[in-house]
């Protein structure tokens, strides 16, 4: 790594161990960290299931910890099957490596729910030893994330759950009777129950929340600090203890009772409360009006978008549904 990169890694190191209200005297192991996950070194597995890939695109947003700035044409997480350049038998063989090399030690990170049902073959990557017949051609057999999971759960030392699908299910499970959608919990206890998880809510999550959670998780792992403070529902409190609406920017008007009542409405008054649009504030843990999504985008209530509660586990049952 050059004097500059070394500079600039610091700087960042510096800015999560802020983040992240950590001591001083932890800069340097976070530092060892993001060097480590910059030159592909950390032992970090992040596979996707039934998900849309926003979790990655909004990590690939982060201003703090951009993959871009990380990798650098390099692979930065160990496996990551939109941040690396392997594919095919290059790609999977990095998983069996680290499964190998750091047994018990890896982080595996799931972004997506699970399906269960028809034999899980509704999400697969990679191949089984196995062919199946298809067209009357004999083909490799497909490897379900589910059976991944199974072989991968077991030497994991924590399981990190990244978006509202992996968390709890969300989106793909609105109606679970189709794919036999889980949650990264639900895996788990199926698997083996001892795994700790971790989970990262959110629809997407803010990178924020990412990227702290795992360095807090990695930081743990390595022995430099204590297990991450979580809730009840397994979310980073640093992030997720407080609700939307008691720091809400419109919180005032709220209490005044002026409130938006008709998107045709439009009154100069921006500020007015969503409530009656629909917005969540009021039960949604997160801390979106304080942290915002990019300083130039805001956040949902700051565009006039009442905020949806994308970071509860009930989130994908209130949405508007298209019937
Ligand atoms: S806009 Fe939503 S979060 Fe903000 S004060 Fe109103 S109800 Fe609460
Ligand atoms: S304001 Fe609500 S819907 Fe918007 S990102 Fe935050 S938690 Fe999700």
């Amino acid at each position: 790594m050059s004097e500059e990169d070394h500079d600039k890694t610091r700087q960042q190191a510096e800015e999560i161990a802020d983040h992240l209200d950590l001591p001083d005297e932890l800069v340097d192991d976070v530092h060892e960290h993001l060097t480590d996950l910059k030159e592909g070194k950390a032992p970090v597995i992040w596979i996707q299931g039934q998900n849309c890939t926003g979790c990655t695109i909004t990590l690939m947003d982060s201003e703090r910890l951009r993959p871009g700035a990380l990798v650098h044409g390099k692979v930065a997480l160990r496996y990551q099957p939109d941040l690396m350049s392997a594919e095919g038998y290059a790609a999977t063989d990095i998983i069996k490596k680290t499964e190998e090399e750091e047994a018990g030690k890896y982080i595996l990170v799931l972004e997506g729910a699970i399906p269960t049902g028809e034999g899980e073959a509704f999400c697969t990557f990679g191949l089984t030893d196995t062919t199946e017949e298809m067209m009357g051609r004999m083909l490799p057999g497909n490897r379900s994330i589910f059976d991944w999971l199974v072989e991968l759960i077991p030497g994991a030392e924590a399981v990190m759950a990244v978006g509202n699908c992996a968390s709890f299910g969300g989106i793909p499970m609105m109606d679970v009777s189709v794919t036999g959608a889980g949650s990264a919990t639900d895996v788990v206890q199926a698997v083996d129950p001892s795994k700790p998880v971790i989970n990262v809510a959110g629809c997407p999550p803010h990178p924020d929340w990412i990227t702290g959670t795992l360095m807090d998780l990695l930081l743990w792992v390595g022995e430099h600090k204590e297990a991450p403070i979580l809730d009840d529902k397994m979310r980073l409190k640093r992030f997720y203890e407080g609700k939307v609406h008691d720091i809400c920017e419109r919180r005032k008007a709220f209490e005044d009772k002026r409130f938006v009542e008709d998107w045709n409405d439009l009154a100069e008054d921006e500020d007015r409360c969503l409530l009656k649009m629909g917005c969540r504030g009021p039960s949604t843990h997160a801390d979106c009006p304080t942290r915002v999504w990019r300083t130039d985008f805001k956040w949902c209530v700051a565009t006039n978008a009442p905020c949806q509660g994308c970071t509860e586990p009930d989130f994908q049952d209130k949405l508007p549904h298209l019937k």
